[in-house]
Parts: C-alpha cells; structure tokens; sequence
C-alpha cells in the first residue's frame, strides 16, 4: 500500500476521523500566535487635560510601559463609556470623541488615530457570551485616549473598548474581568481607566497644584483600598459600598471605580502588583494606579 492509498484507507474509518480531528487541533494550536503573558494595567486618568500635559502622573504612565511587551492590540475599560448594556466597540476605525466640555482648544484638537479591531470585539464579546453586543455608536473616550496617547504615542496598536453596565451590582463587573483573563495569553493589553477616589463635587479647585493633598477621608480610602489590593483581599474591593462613611464620600459614584474591578478580575495567584502614581490631588481624587503581572 502506497502513502496515498493508506492515507485514503484511514480516512475511511473512524480511528481515522479520530487522527485526523487531532492533527487538526495540533495545527490549529500550533497557529495561535505564542506570546509572553501580559501584564493588566488599571490607570487613574484624572484631569482630560493629562493628554496634553506633562507632569509626573504622565511620566508615571510611561515608565510603566518600558518593561511592559508590545502588545498586539489594546482593550480599554473606561469610566466614561458607562451605559446600560454590556457593549464592545467594533468599529475597524474608531472616532476620538472629546467627551468634556470647557477645556481649551487646544485638547479638542487632540486626535487618536489608532484602529479598531473587529476580529478582536468579536473575541471579546463570545468570551462574555449573550450579555455582550457589538456596537458601532462609540468611540475612543478621553478616559483610553488620554492615557493611551502617553503610552502609546504613535497610534500604532489597535485599540478596542468595552463598556461599563450601570445597571449591574460591582461582583458582576469582577466577574466578567475573570472571563477576559485569557486575553493576556494572546498578547492583548488590558487597561482599566478611571479614579479610585474621585468626587468632583468635592474638588478643592484652590489647591488643585498642592502635592498629594487630599483629605482625611480621601487618605483612608486610598490606604485601605491599596492594602486590600496589596493583600488581595477581593471581597472588600468588590464590595467597596459597604466599607462604611469614607467610602461613601470617596466613591460618590461607581463609574471611576469599577474599571479597577475589571482589571483585579484579570489577577492570577502569580501575578507581582506595583501601585504607582499613588498621589491624591486636589482634596478628593486619587490617581493611583496598578499594574497586575
Ligand atoms: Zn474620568
């Protein structure tokens, strides 16, 4: 029996289908690209005008990214795409949308030339399965484009984000992180984007350049939230609304909060965590950061 005719005998028997359905597998696990395990970053965004200034919170972002591997493409969870509805953005080229109003000219101008990634959104929304919908009606918010464009200066990384569903208790938005987790196998760079402490009814505009000022309650809340964090202490993370007045003052409101659950989802029992940026500004925001692995 020559090679072919053996070939052609298998293909003919079910222990052949059974061969045959492995080699398949074995080629298709072959051609998944191999990458190094990424990193999961949440960033503290503050101020929009971050994008075009220079200051240690922007030296702070690019520092963390010279030990951080060139990602494939970029999913961003940001505060400001905070909507009913659990969305992916699909668009192959994202609009910048300046999501502000009465900043200078100047930060209007600002464009995030990145692509989209379609093929990715897709990944994206099977990983959340049914709850999870494509959606075209968005685009980069200045919560991803503001630190994107420090991390990320030429644009050159497809950039997809997710939104954020108000209508969901915070344990939801933990566990749909968990869900994402194997994008860090596939080369896919996780930033969550919002503020720990942030009540901007509260700002205290006269001291918006003191350095690390904030008040007593804005530093109880970023010490017991970074010793959770540091302690891997989940439940109180999650379950933030419950840690009593200071929380409640500190955390207004869950929007600038819950990226960080996102990428705590993403944690693995291995994974180093840096905090960095870990500054209060201006009484009542913080701008700490963390990077996971
Ligand atoms: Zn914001």
């Amino acid at each position: 029996m020559n090679r072919q005719s053996f070939l052609k005998s298998l293909a003919l028997t079910p222990l052949a289908m059974h061969l045959s359905s492995l080699n398949s597998l074995e080629t298709w696990t072959y051609s998944l690209p191999h990458t190094e395990k990424m990193p999961v970053l949440f960033l503290g965004h503050g101020s929009p005008m971050n994008a075009i200034e220079d200051n240690q919170f922007v030296r702070g972002f690019k520092e963390i990214l010279k030990s951080i591997p060139k990602p494939k493409a970029i999913l961003c969870i940001s505060a400001h795409w905070y909507i009913k509805g659990t969305q992916v953005l699909s668009s192959s080229m994202p609009k910048t949308i300046h999501d502000f109003g009465g900043f200078p000219d100047e930060l209007y101008q600002v464009q995030y030339p990145a692509k989209g990634d379609p093929e990715l959104a897709e990944e994206v929304k099977n990983l959340l399965g049914a709850q999870a919908s494509l959606s075209n009606d968005w685009g980069f918010d200045h919560g991803a484009w503001s630190v994107l464009i420090h991390l990320f200066p030429k644009a050159d990384i497809p950039v997809i984000q997710l939104s954020i569903d108000y209508s969901q208790p915070s344990a939801h938005h933990f566990e749909l992180g968990k869900l994402l987790k194997t994008l860090r196998n596939k080369g896919i760079l996780v930033v969550g984007s919002g503020n720990i402490v942030h009540n901007l009814g509260r700002i205290d505009w006269q001291n918006m350049n003191k350095e690390d000022y904030g008040y007593d309650r804005a530093i109880e809340v970023r010490e017991r939230v970074n010793n959770a964090i540091l302690n891997r202490n989940m439940n109180a993370l999650i379950h933030y609304e419950k840690q009593g007045k200071a929380f409640q003052n500190a955390i207004p409101t869950p929007d600038h909060y819950l990226p960080l659950l996102y990428s705590l989802g993403m944690l693995d029992y291995a994974d180093s965590l840096e905090l960095f940026n870990d500054k209060l500004l201006a009484g009542s925001l913080s701008m700490t950061s963390l990077r996971i692995g």
